[in-house]
């Protein structure tokens, strides 16, 4: 970035802070704020909505930045929105980054629900993942999805927002094709009368963007690790991403686009409803015993 400081934004001839090396245009803080808001209401007046949808709010750089995007552009939006939150329990890390996340709430005066794994599983992540430490991500995983579905249910939430940048759906995509898992780019699709709609009004917007978008409105905290994150092959697409969009500049957007074509044009043909009701918990699922209950089979504590 350093060559750019005395470029100026291509809208207003003030100093920019941001190259987009894709649309080759220099923007001002003002401008690049601009666009990203830009892009997250036009994203939202393209679907239809409820009057009240749900803002999935980790408290990280992502789900802050859309959430504050959310209420810069307030009076436009079609709907009304709260954030809501998985504390999943691990300790030393998540206490802190659960307290950040009800300042920033109260903060931007956004109502705030928070649900714990502790409350509905009966144990937090720590203490599920005790000597499977390995799997940590994947059982995370399955049981926050599902910790965010009981909170929605509850406050009768029936579309999520999430924080899903363009960076994450080229990866998404690019890992899919390496473990040729032809079911997973389509999962989600099938409209469920159980399950809420999933929305990503990040997703035409590139990491880089919202990481300046969060900085510039004082929002970018550094944040410590999940001291459960490992070295994965998540972490490897993206070096490589990284690497073709810095060569190639278009790479991450072409890479998330083509995932999204192949499921605009495609996704009939694989739409399944093919739910079954989980003998144990009655969720549907993919099988007779869902991911969740497996889990808490698993660490013999159902
Ligand atoms: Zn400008
Ligand atoms: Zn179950």
């Amino acid at each position: 970035m350093a060559d750019n400081y005395q470029k100026i934004c291509v809208h207003c001839q003030r100093p920019a802070v941001y190259f987009d090396r894709v649309r080759k245009i220099h923007l001002c803080r003002d401008h690049l704020m601009a666009f990203v808001e830009g892009q997250v209401l036009s994203y939202l007046k393209k679907i239809r909505l409820p009057p009240v949808i749900g803002i999935a709010f980790s408290g990280g750089k992502d789900s802050t930045a859309l959430l504050k995007a959310f209420c810069r552009i307030r009076s436009e939006l079609p709907c009304s929105f709260l954030a809501l939150t998985v504390d999943e329990g691990i300790e030393g890390y998540r206490q802190d980054t659960i307290q950040a996340a009800e300042e920033i709430c109260k903060t931007l005066d956004v109502p705030h629900q928070i649900i714990r794994f502790h409350d509905v599983f009966g144990h937090s992540l720590d203490q599920l993942v005790a000597g499977s430490e390995r799997n940590a991500c994947t059982i995370c995983g399955i049981l926050r999805r599902r910790a965010l579905e009981m909170l929605a249910k509850e406050q009768k939430i029936r579309v999520i927002a999430t924080g899903h940048n363009q960076d994450d759906h080229a990866q998404t995509a690019l890992m899919n094709a390496i473990s040729a898992d032809v079911k997973k780019t389509f999962t989600g699709l099938a409209e469920s009368s159980w399950y809420t709609r999933r929305i990503k009004p990040f997703s035409e917007v590139s990491e880089r963007e919202v990481t300046l978008y969060a900085m510039l409105n004082g929002l970018f905290r550094n944040l410590p690790e999940c001291p459960y994150a490992v070295s994965s092959l998540r972490g490897e697409v993206r070096t490589l991403l990284y690497r073709y969009e810095r060569d190639h500049p278009g790479s991450m957007r072409n890479a998330a686009r083509f995932e999204e074509e192949i499921r605009e044009r495609l996704g009939d043909l694989f739409i399944r409803d093919s739910y079954q009701a989980c003998i144990h918990c009655g969720w549907p699922g993919s099988g007779r015993v869902c991911q969740v209950c497996a889990v808490l089979q698993e660490k013999r504590i159902t």
